[in-house]
């Protein structure tokens, strides 16, 4: 096959597989079209190992390496709207790179995109899974994103595809007036919470699903 060829997909990589995907979303309750567009149109077979391209668009976290993985279509999806709320996303701040899936979903809703990874090979094999795709408005960045990025805070929305124990300060620091941190928090039974700054500057915090998340590691690996 022609890398184009790849790139586009065929079989079960193809865009009526992806279309499907989108359709199953929707059931589970995605109402976000935003989103929706955005899930249909990032070839989530480019971000996993060949062997498992063929299950790229099933509802399930895949293994990409150093004992990770890509999150859930659905979990992606839906962090991804909760972040949004409705709204048009100026600048945003992704913790947890991976293999850089969830990164190319926002950089379709949000004007700039940072996203944080604190394990170099990830962060590299990340840069190279998006590189054809040619995404100006996303940057990569290798740390520890416990510690947010305050050189490019404040942020709309900063969502974190690890688990924390605690809601890391830092992060509730970085968010601007009416910014949103999505996050799941827990270690064995964790749950994804929201911590709203209102346009007021209080903070609102509220439980929404239970999730099952990699853990958030302090340190750079
Ligand atoms: N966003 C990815 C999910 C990757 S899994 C997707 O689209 O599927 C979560 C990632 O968080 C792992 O790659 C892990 O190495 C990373 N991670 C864990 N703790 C971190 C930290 N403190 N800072 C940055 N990345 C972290």
């Amino acid at each position: 096959m022609t890398s184009a060829a790849v790139q586009r997909g065929i079989g079960m990589t193809s865009q009526r597989t992806r279309d499907r995907m989108v359709a199953r979303l929707r059931e589970q309750g995605i109402a976000d079209e935003a989103v929706l567009v955005a899930m249909g149109s990032v070839p989530r077979h480019l971000f996993v190992d060949a062997a498992l391209a063929s299950r790229a668009y099933e509802d399930t976290a895949l293994p990409i390496g150093f004992e990770q993985t890509i999150s859930r279509p659905f979990v992606v999806a839906r962090m991804i709207a909760v972040a949004r709320a409705g709204r048009t996303l100026e600048r945003v701040l992704e913790v947890g790179t991976g293999c850089g899936y969830g990164a190319a979903v926002f950089a379709y809703v949000a004007k700039e995109v940072y996203s944080i990874e604190r394990i170099q090979a990830l962060a590299e094999r990340a840069r190279a899974n998006l590189r054809p795709l040619r995404i100006a408005n996303l940057r990569l960045v290798h740390g520890d994103g416990s510690k947010g990025l305050p050189e490019a805070a404040p942020f709309d929305a900063i969502v974190v595809a690890a688990a924390a124990l605690d809601v890391p300060r830092a992060l509730i620091d970085q968010l601007a007036d009416g910014g949103r941190l999505i996050i799941p928090v827990g270690a064995a039974e964790q749950e994804l919470r929201v911590i709203e700054r209102t346009a007021a500057g209080k903070l609102k915090d509220r439980r929404l699903d239970a999730v099952h998340f990699v853990p958030l590691r302090a340190g750079k690996g």
